[in-house]
């Protein structure tokens, strides 16, 4: 099963992504993840992709395409793949279709996260990264994701902030690219859309981001089972 999981910054989408990854046992591919692991480790990408992250802008096209395009060549591809944070712009999306294309490859599911913009930004400011897991979800403002005093909800590790998710000029940055329908990441999603339309693939599901994390998991799971 191949799926692209869109959403907002502040939506959910990581959380519901670990939902979807397990429901299929496929990799979930986080781009941010990814570039995260890579500042940590100081490597060339990470040193590269810095400044871009902190900002809230996008990563340059091409530094992001080829990695990710060699990522889904990965043995633990074989079976399909969750793509999260890609594309996350028109030219990312052409490029990802025409490549995938070349190999004979489909889409299968495009899941699009909606949320308003100023809910999405609250959440992303209360949100809390643990240490052990990047998969267990805190958030300081949300009532069933609330950490356990400064440590994590599920498994008591420390609690980390993103530097990028204090910083409204960059989430500000983040949401006007998610939000743009032109060339951003909604105009991406708009791509799948039209190419379902006229070919009756990928799957669409649209689902609402606003609700608690177990409603909006059990609406995913009964849209993507039906
Ligand atoms: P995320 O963890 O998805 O919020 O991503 C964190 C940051 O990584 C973004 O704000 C971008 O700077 C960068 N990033 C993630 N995905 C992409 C992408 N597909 N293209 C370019 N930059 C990206």
């Amino acid at each position: 099963m191949k799926i692209l999981f869109f959403g907002p910054n502040g939506s959910g989408k990581g959380t519901q992504g670990a939902i979807v990854k397990n429901e299929y046992d496929i990799p979930h591919i986080e781009t941010g993840v990814i570039f995260r692991e890579n500042i940590s480790g100081g490597t060339e990408l990470g040193k590269a992709a810095k400044g871009y992250i902190d900002r809230g802008e996008l990563v340059p096209d091409s530094i992001t395409i080829p990695m990710i395009l060699d990522r889904l060549k990965g043995d633990d591809c074989k079976n399909g793949w969750l793509l999260d944070g890609f594309p996350r712009n028109l030219t990312q999306a052409q490029e990802l279709d025409k490549a995938l294309e070349k190999e004979g490859i489909a889409v299968d599911i495009v899941i699009d996260m909606v949320l308003d913009r100023q809910i999405a930004k609250n959440r992303i400011m209360g949100r809390r990264l643990c240490v052990n897991d990047n998969n267990h979800p805190n958030n300081i403002y949300i009532d069933a994701i609330k950490p356990d005093g400064d440590k994590c909800r599920v498994c008591g590790g420390e609690l980390k902030i993103r530097s990028d998710d204090q910083d409204e000029e960059a989430i500000d940055q983040r949401h006007s690219i998610y939000y743009d329908t032109e060339t951003g990441t909604t105009a991406a999603v708009n791509f799948f859309k039209d190419i379902s339309a006229k070919k009756g693939m990928p799957k669409i599901v649209e689902l609402d981001g606003s609700p608690g994390v177990k409603q909006v998991s059990a609406e995913l799971l009964s849209k993507l089972s039906g």
